[in-house]
């Protein structure tokens, strides 16, 4: 178990993973956190954008769940089913357990699973207790709240040692 919190690969937002970059990687299994990484957080239905992106992975064989934290059953609830993708509520991110039972309930093994979130102290700590591939991207709508704006700089120099690391091509 990897108590580090520096995510493999941070973008700028969830449309630059590609079907390709994931499989290059083995990855076929693509879990992601919801607020803030796919929609911001009022936003009760799916767009376009990101419909087309989920179908993408879909095409090229790439398995897709949800990983959420939010406790508004009925808005991740609904939200979900219509991307037509399953889904874990109530995760408890940093703990494992949603993910275990996202990859259990989908029959992947940890080395073919990955994690994308925005949040360094849920996603990535939990993606790295779990041993899957720490994916982060920058807040969908960028930091707005006070509160945002402080988790953002907090999260700052993790997202700049990722990048270096990425610079570097490791
Ligand atoms: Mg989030």
């Amino acid at each position: 178990m990897s108590l580090s919190l520096t995510p493999h690969r941070v973008f700028d937002r969830y449309g630059q993973i590609t079907p390709e970059w994931l499989r290059q990687r083995g990855i076929t299994l693509l879990l992601s956190d919801l607020d803030f990484t796919l929609a911001a957080k009022s936003t009760r239905q799916p767009d376009q954008a990101l419909r087309d992106w989920i179908e993408g992975l879909k095409a090229a064989g790439i398995r897709f769940a949800i990983v959420s934290n939010n406790r508004s059953g009925q808005r991740v609830t609904d939200f979900c089913a219509s991307l037509g993708v399953p889904y874990v509520g109530h995760a408890g991110k940093p703990s494992t357990r949603g993910l275990e039972e996202a990859m259990a309930r989908i029959g992947a093994k940890r080395q073919e699973t990955a994690m994308l979130g925005d949040k360094l102290l849920t996603d990535m700590l939990a993606a790295r207790r779990a041993g899957v591939l720490a994916l982060m991207v920058e807040p969908v709508g960028g930091a707005v709240t006070a509160w945002q704006k402080v988790l953002h700089a907090l999260q700052s120099p993790w997202k700049a040692a990722c990048r270096r690391k990425m610079k570097a091509g490791r």
